[in-house]
Parts: C-alpha cells; sequence; structure tokens
C-alpha cells in the first residue's frame, strides 16, 4: 500500500513540477514514506533520517536546498516525536492527508517551520485525489479499502490507518479504466482487510466479490489479485468468484497469524484454526487449482511450546505456496504489549527458524512440482539478457524466458524446465488468452 500511496503523492506533486528520481542525493525533495508495523520498520527511519540530515546541510550549503518529508505511518504514530528527535525535518504526514501535498510544500517552502498534518480528515483523500493516473507498468495497484476496525490485540493498523473505509464502486471502476488505459493488464486490489470492502455501488453497497466480477468486464484487464484478506470476511460471494471469474488469479493471501486457538484468541483474531480449514476448503472446493500465502507470527506473548508446535502442525497441514512469517513486535499502545509472558528474543529467533524451514520447504516443493508443466507467465520487464523476458505466473512466482517475439504486457505460455532458488525458468509454448492454470496443483496434505 505504500508502493501505491507514494505513487499518488508522485502525481499530486507533478502540477508543481516534481517528477520521481532514483538520486535522493540530487532530488529537490526526498519523501520517506515509511512503515510501522514492526519495530525494525520503524527504527529504519531514524537511521535513513541521519543519512539524508548530512545530505541537507550539503545541499543548503551548495544553494540548493532540498526539503526533507516523512510520510505514511510513522509519521502518522509519532510525528512530534519526529519533528522533536529530528528538527531538520520539514514535513510530517500521516497516510490519510497527502491529498493536501501542494498546500504543506508551500508551507515549508516559506519557512515558517515544520509542517505537522497527521489529523483523520473527514473528507477522504480519494476524493481530492487527481482522477487521472500515472502509467503504473504491466501490474498495478489499486488501493480499494483502507483502514481496519479488527483491533487484533498486536497490530497498529487501526492506529495508524484510522477507522475502516472503502472507495465508492464507480471511482474504482474508473480508476481501473484509468490503469488499463495507461497499460495496465494485471491489477491487484489493495486493503489492509481488502475482503471487508463494502463499497457504495449500484443498488447499494457491494462487497469485494460483487468489485472484482465488474472489474473483469474491463476490456484489456488480464488479471485480477486482492490482498491482504482476513479469514472472517471471506464470504460467499467471493468465494465463489474465485470459481467463476477466469481473470481472478487462484492465489490468494490469507493470513492465519497461528496455529494455536488460544493464541488466536488472545490475538482477538476472532475465528479459529477450524474456521479457517473451512474457508481454505471451501476456496479450494470453488478453484481446486488455487494456492495459498499466509502471514504468521510466532512468539506472540503467552505463547508455549504446545502453541507453537500447533502452528507447525497447521502449516504443514494447509501447505503453503509462500508466506511472510515474523517475530511478535510489540507496538506501542497496543494491548499485546503490555501482556505478561513476554517471549525473550532467542526463543522467537528459534521458533521463527523453525517455521521459515518449513514454510520453504514447501514453497520449493510447489515450485519444483511445475517442472515440466505449462504456466501463463504475464511478462512484465526485459531480463539481464538479450531476448530474456521476465514475468510473473498466477502464483506470482517470478519466471524467465527466452521469449523474442514476446513483448512486455503479454501473457505466454511456458513450459517450466529450471526451478532456481527465487525463480522459475521456461521455454515459451503458446499464447494464452487468459491466465487460467491448465492443471490442478496441490501442497501439504
Ligand atoms: N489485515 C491483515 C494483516 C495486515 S498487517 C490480517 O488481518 O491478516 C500484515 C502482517 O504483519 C500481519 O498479517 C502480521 O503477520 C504482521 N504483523 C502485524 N503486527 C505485527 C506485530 N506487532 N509483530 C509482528 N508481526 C506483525
Ligand atoms: Fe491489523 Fe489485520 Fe488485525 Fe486489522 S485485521 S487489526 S489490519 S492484523
Amino acid at each position: 500500500m505504500n508502493v501505491y500511496d507514494s505513487a499518488r503523492m508522485a502525481e499530486v506533486l507533478a502540477p508543481l513540477g516534481y517528477v520521481p528520481t532514483d538520486d535522493a542525493e540530487g532530488a529537490d525533495m526526498v519523501i520517506l514514506n515509511t512503515c510501522h508495523i514492526r519495530e525494525k520498520a520503524a527504527e529504519k527511519v531514524y537511521s535513513e533520517l541521519g543519512r539524508l540530515r548530512r545530505v541537507k546541510q550539503r545541499r543548503a550549503a551548495d544553494g540548493t536546498p532540498m526539503l526533507l518529508a516523512v510520510a505514511g505511518c510513522v509519521a502518522q504514530a509519532e510525528g512530534e516525536e519526529i519533528l522533536r528527535r529530528t528538527p531538520f525535518v520539514d514535513m510530517v504526514f500521516g497516510p490519510q492527508t497527502y491529498h493536501r501535498l501542494p498546500e504543506m510544500v508551500a508551507r515549508a517552502t516559506r519557512g515558517a517551520g515544520a509542517v505537522l498534518d497527521t489529523d483523520f480528515p473527514a473528507e477522504s483523500k480519494f476524493d481530492a485525489l487527481p482522477e487521472e493516473r500515472a502509467p503504473q507498468g504491466v501490474s498495478a495497484f489499486l488501493s480499494v479499502q483502507e483502514g481496519c476496525d479488527k483491533f487484533c490485540t498486536f497490530c497498529v493498523v487501526p492506529y495508524t490507518r484510522g477507522a475502516e473505509y472503502s472507495r465508492p464502486v464507480a471511482q474504482v471502476v474508473a480508476e481501473a479504466e484509468c490503469l488499463v488505459a495507461t497499460g495496465a493488464r494485471e491489477i491487484t486490489l489493495l486493503g489492509q482487510n481488502v475482503n471487508a470492502y463494502h463499497g457504495a455501488g449500484p443498488g447499494g453497497d457491494w462487497g469485494l466479490g460483487r468489485l472484482l466480477r465488474r472489474l473483469a468486464e474491463i476490456d484489456g484487464l488480464a488479471r485480477l489479485r486482492y490482498t491482504t484478506s482476513h479469514p472472517c470476511d471471506m464470504d460467499d460471494e467471493l468465494i465463489a468468484v474465485h470459481g467463476a471469474v477466469p481473470q481472478v488469479m487462484p492465489f490468494v493471501h490469507l493470513p492465519v497469524q497461528s496455529g494455536s486457538d488460544r493464541v488466536l484468541s488472545a490475538m482477538n483474531r476472532r475465528h479459529g484454526t477450524d474456521d479457517y480449514r473451512r474457508v481454505v476448503g471451501r476456496l479450494r472446493d470453488a478453484r481446486p487449482d488455487l494456492a495459498l500465502s499466509g502471514d504468521f507470527i510466532v512468539g506472540f506473548p503467552g505463547e508455549t511450546d504446545d502453541d507453537f508446535a500447533a502452528t507447525l502442525a497447521l502449516v504443514d497441514e494447509i501447505g503453503f505456496a509462500q508466506a511472510y512469517s515474523f517475530k511478535y513486535s510489540p507496538r506501542p499502545g497496543t494491548p499485546a504489549a503490555t501482556l505478561p509472558r513476554q517471549i525473550d528474543d532467542a526463543t522467537k529467533s528459534a521458533r521463527l527458524a523453525a517455521l521459515q524451514a518449513l514454510l520453504k520447504s514447501q514453497q520449493n516443493a510447489f515450485n519444483r512440482a511445475w517442472m515440466g508443466r505449462r504456466l501463463a507467465v504475464l511478462f512484465e520487464r526485459a531480463g539481464r539478457r538479450a531476448g530474456q523476458l521476465v514475468g510473473r505466473s498466477p502464483y506470482m512466482q517470478a519466471v524467465h524466458a527466452d521469449a523474442a517475439g514476446a513483448a512486455i504486457g503479454d501473457i505466454v505460455e511456458l513450459t517450466i524446465t529450471a526451478c532456481h532458488a527465487n525463480s522459475l525458468a521456461g521455454t515459451v509454448t503458446g499464447c494464452a488468452p487468459h491466465s487460467a492454470a491448465p492443471e490442478t496443483i496441490g501442497v501439504g496434505a
């Protein structure tokens, strides 16, 4: 979502003459768009600001002053603290106010002191952002939902992104059409809780399933994805869409966090492991070649060896094609941060290593199972060698191929010939108008 927000910031700033650059040292303005989800991410901000301070000083001495801004969820959570610790920062603003960037830049360049804007305004930023989107390439992000009302006890999102909000259907469709007109063939719908989407549409509120069906009607849009979903919000309509709409990819990111019902309850996840099993079973019934990705937290306060063993057992049982796993990171202001029986770092590290070894072996098995079989790949960029293109399979695997004659944006059917640590290689076998995988594949039990 920060990638999406950064692209939108660039669009808001374009009328002022700003264009994105890779050269931070020579830039007129540097915006750090930050993440507060775990402590490590938040810490990085201050070390990066220390480095940029020296650049800013040098630029001021050269007579080419640079504006420095901190955006995103660290700004939202620690705005005052950032200004206190790093007073050389010119602007601090949260994820819901970046549509006001032109005013902030004007105020900051007038030299009236640092600008702090961490409101949760009543008006939605989406109503104030430009309607036209700059080209985002073959695969584009589109935020449809933001914020969260679930209050899992470990999570800062409800405090940094605010209450749950769904964009109206018409606005989402218009933005998707614009992205497709500027070259997107795949769109990933984004939301902290994307499947809780309930945007105003013709006839009342639309769920995510109905929205996906509508978006699939857009000419030229070959692939749809959505992330991140909560197991409780996987409704019948959304599950059915997986069996009915070929543009919706057979790959779902569905975090479960833990395999222990006791821990899930302490996390306030509002579901147990059996609920998760049921949802996964129904998704696989709807689309037998569907593969899963997940998020896991190890070392949540009070997590015992048995709780952790239950997580390993659930992973073993479900089978994940890919996953993200984290050590529990206490976040200020969240209920879990002050729970008794916090887990020591050595235990967290050992559990993370064991979990990641299992997840990695599942990922490798999933990838290896494609050897000699066909996958439809959407080419996104040129590879290192002449004539080589790199793209993504329906399952987000990176696949490269010698594909002279094909172009970026084409979906080409490849036969997989090699399986490397982080990518697959294939040879061209045909053109795939859609991207439905031809065969069923499963991992785990
Ligand atoms: N809305 C999604 C998750 C959004 S946050 C859901 O409910 O599943 C993305 C991931 O970061 C989470 O799934 C979780 O695994 C991880 N995460 C969030 N807070 C964390 C914390 N305090 N410590 C470690 N990992 C955390
Ligand atoms: Fe955070 Fe997801 Fe829980 Fe919301 S549902 S509080 S975003 S982990």
